[in-house]
């Protein structure tokens, strides 16, 4: 394979509704795409990278610096292109290894030229990561509201249109409410899990237990994302199984959390943990360790979301994931919208993705473009 550059693109696209978590407020999503160029095909990448660093330390003005600037030239170098035509995307993260960190900018480059090497050999991403089934149950993730009223109305609305599981974000001042509101008005057959994106503290531990009362399936990341041995001692005053997203950033501090009892399951991010080859090692490692994973949702558009799909279709993604169809973030998505069929959405099985923008959609929501030759 012989890359020609790789174009940067920025996209802005509102939200239909604002989507508040304990770290922040969305309303739009600013976000930056990548297609990668070669001989043979175009490929797309997706950064997960928010605007501001509250999620984690990317922010999408950095991850687009830090391509610029290091990754790209490290691609474009001759050790770069040699390796690239020997192994492809197989070879990026042990190119960009040893710039320490910016996993989301890693990720989206992987990610582009693996949709351009996959399409070119008429391989989907499916295929390609091992999807054992053709369609997969989509949970929703349900935001912070002003009022319980707010959020039932919200959560019937999922309900009704078939999410097979539905998920709290939570902070302190609103959990044990929120979550009893919903148990109450639902009834206890609805798939029920909360979110609290490191608001907690240890102390809070005592508070936390009363969760216990609601049958969830899981707690997700209620403290630091460093604060792994934190987890290993709440997961021992919980009876509600712990989740960690922002503590796992790599095989490796998957294997960390899972030794020292800090996880019973865990939420697989690719643009998290550096890519889509990277999140199906810790999917093969928690297998392994008979933990169970789901996949999570960064409010990608078709494109990421589509992969995000063909990831969750692999054998030990046993919980329903955070993907959701396109409608529940965007009134238009800049690819053929994924759509809720019976609660499940349907691995694509085309070439790569499977899916690629609608040139004239994507040209509506683009902020700026930038091409980086090879
Ligand atoms: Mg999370």
């Amino acid at each position: 394979m012989k890359l020609r550059g790789i174009e940067l693109r920025r996209v802005s696209m509102p939200l239909v509704a604002p989507f508040r978590t304990s770290f922040g407020t969305q309303t739009e999503r600013d976000i930056l795409l990548l297609k990668a160029v070669t001989d043979d095909a175009e490929g797309w990448g997706e950064c997960v990278a928010l605007s501001d660093p509250l999620y984690s330390a990317e922010y999408v003005e950095s991850q687009q610096d830090v391509l610029r600037r290091f990754l790209l030239p490290r691609l474009a170098s001759p050790e770069g292109t040699a390796a690239l035509g020997r192994s492809g995307a197989a070879a990026v993260a042990g190119l960009l290894h040893p710039y320490k960190g910016h996993r989301m900018a890693k990720a989206a480059v992987e990610m582009a030229i693996l949709d351009a090497e996959l399409r070119a050999l008429g391989r989907s991403f499916g295929r390609e990561l091992g999807a054992v089934a053709d369609r997969v149950p989509s949970g929703v993730s349900v935001g912070i509201h002003d009022s319980i009223p707010a959020l039932l109305s919200a959560v019937e609305g999922y309900l009704d249109e078939g999410y097979a599981r539905v998920k709290l974000k939570i902070e302190p001042g609103w959990d044990v409410e929120p979550v009893a509101a919903v148990r109450e008005r639902f009834g206890g057959d609805v798939l029920l899990q909360v979110d609290a994106n490191t608001a907690y503290t240890l102390r809070d531990a005592r508070h936390l237990a009363r969760l216990d009362a609601f049958d969830l399936l899981l707690i997700e990341q209620p403290l630091e994302e460093e604060d792994v041995l934190g987890h290993a001692a709440l997961a021992r005053r919980l009876a509600t199984p712990i989740c960690l997203d922002e503590s796992v950033v790599s095989a490796q501090t998957a294997a960390a959390a899972i030794t020292l009892g800090a996880c019973q399951i865990i939420n697989i991010k690719p643009g998290r943990v550096g890519g889509y080859l990277e999140a199906r090692r810790i999917h093969d490692l928690a297998a392994a360790h008979g933990v169970a994973v789901w996949c999570g949702g960064m409010v990608e558009t078709g494109l990421g979301r589509a992969a995000n799909i063909a990831l969750a279709a692999l054998p030990g993604f046993t919980l329903p994931g955070d993907v959701s169809a396109s409608g529940r973030f965007y009134r238009t998505d800049i690819t053929e919208p994924i759509v809720l069929d019976d609660g499940h959405v349907t691995v694509p099985t085309g070439p790569g993705l499977g899916v690629a923008p609608i040139p004239g959609l994507l040209e509506q929501v683009t902020t700026s473009v930038e091409w980086i030759a090879f």
